[in-house]
C-alpha cells in the first residue's frame, strides 16, 4: 500500500470518472446517495443498488435531470432478505448490459441498537452482521467475475471508527464494521498480484444521515457535516486516482 495516499486531497477532474461502471449499495438515502450523485457528476454510469424501487427512483430521476454521468441503472436488492438467486440476476443483469464492473461501494449498513453485550437482542445481532458483513461478502463474492473484467477495478468497503476500536454498547455494529475491515484485508490480500482489482476500507466520519440521527438522537444534526460534502474521498478511491493502491483503511473527514 502506498501510505503517502490521501484520498480526501484529490480533487476530481470534471470527467474523473468518464467510462467507468459503478455499484453503490445503499444509494438510496445519506452517503450512498450523495456518492451516487456525485458519481455520476464526474462521469461514470452508476449502478444504484437498494431496497427501495421508489427511493431509487427519486435518485435516479436527478441523476437524469441533471444529465450526469452516462446513465444509470436500479438493482433492487433488500441485503438482509436476498437468496442466492437474487445476487445471480443482479451479476448477471449487470454483466449482460455493461460486460464489467469497474467500482463496487459497500455502503448500505444499519445500526442496530445501541445496548450492553449482556442485554444485547440476538435476532437484532442476526441482522445487523447480516447486512453490514455477510451480504457484502455475497455480493462481492458474485460480482468478482465482472470486476475481473475491468482493467481497473476497485472495491471499497465502508468502516467506521467503532470498527477500528470498539466502544462500549455499540454492539453487533461495531463487530460488523471491525469484520468488514478485516474482510477488506484479507481480499486485498488475496488479489493483488493476481488480478487488477484493489479493495479498501473507507471511515466516512460522522455525517448528518438518517443513522447518525439514530445513533445521537440528542444531537444537533446541523453540527454534523452533510454527506454531500464527503464525497471526495470516495470518488478519488473508486476511480483511477487510487490505481495501486489496495489494502487500506481511509478516512473522508
Ligand atoms: P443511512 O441510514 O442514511 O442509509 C443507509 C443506506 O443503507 C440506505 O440507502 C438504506 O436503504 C440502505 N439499507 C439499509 N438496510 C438495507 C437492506 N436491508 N438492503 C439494502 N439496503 C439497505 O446511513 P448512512 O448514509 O449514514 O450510512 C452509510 C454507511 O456509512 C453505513 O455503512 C454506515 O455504517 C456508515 N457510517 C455512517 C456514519 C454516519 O455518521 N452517518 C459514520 C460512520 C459510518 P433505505 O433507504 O431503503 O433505508
Amino acid at each position: 500500500m502506498n501510505s503517502n495516499f490521501d484520498p480526501r486531497r484529490i480533487e476530481p477532474r470534471a470527467d474523473e470518472l468518464a467510462g467507468r461502471v459503478l455499484a453503490i449499495t445503499g444509494a438510496s438515502d445519506g452517503i450512498g446517495r450523495a456518492v451516487a450523485l456525485d458519481c455520476a457528476r464526474h462521469g461514470a454510469t452508476v449502478i444504484l443498488l437498494g431496497r427501495s424501487e421508489r427511493k431509487l427512483e427519486k435518485v435516479h430521476a436527478q441523476i437524469e435531470q441533471a444529465r450526469a454521468g452516462s446513465g444509470a441503472m436500479l438493482a433492487v436488492l433488500d441485503l438482509e432478505r436476498a437468496l442466492a438467486g437474487d445476487y445471480d440476476r443482479i451479476a448477471d443483469a449487470l454483466l449482460e448490459r455493461f460486460g464489467r464492473l469497474d467500482g463496487l461501494l459497500h455502503n448500505a449498513g444499519v445500526l442496530g441498537v445501541l445496548a450492553p453485550i449482556e442485554h444485547y437482542d440476538v435476532p437484532t445481532w442476526c441482522r445487523v452482521l447480516h447486512v453490514n458483513l455477510t451480504a457484502a461478502f455475497a455480493l462481492t463474492q458474485v460480482l468478482l467475475p465482472a470486476l475481473k473484467r475491468s482493467a481497473d477495478a476497485s472495491i471499497l468497503f465502508t468502516s467506521s471508527s467503532v470498527g477500528r476500536h470498539a466502544r462500549a454498547y455499540w454492539g453487533a455494529y461495531a463487530v460488523s464494521k471491525a469484520g468488514t475491515e478485516a474482510l477488506a484485508q484479507l481480499l486485498a490480500a488475496e488479489l493483488e498480484n493476481i488480478s487488477a482489482i484493489r479493495v479498501n476500507a473507507i471511515n466516512p466520519g460522522p455525517a448528518r444521515t438518517r443513522m447518525r440521527r439514530q445513533a445521537y438522537p440528542a444531537e444537533a444534526l446541523e453540527s454534523v457535516p452533510p454527506p454531500e460534502t464527503l464525497t471526495r474521498a470516495y470518488l478519488a478511491l473508486l476511480g483511477p486516482a487510487s490505481r495501486g493502491v489496495t489494502g487500506g483503511s481511509f478516512d473522508a473527514q
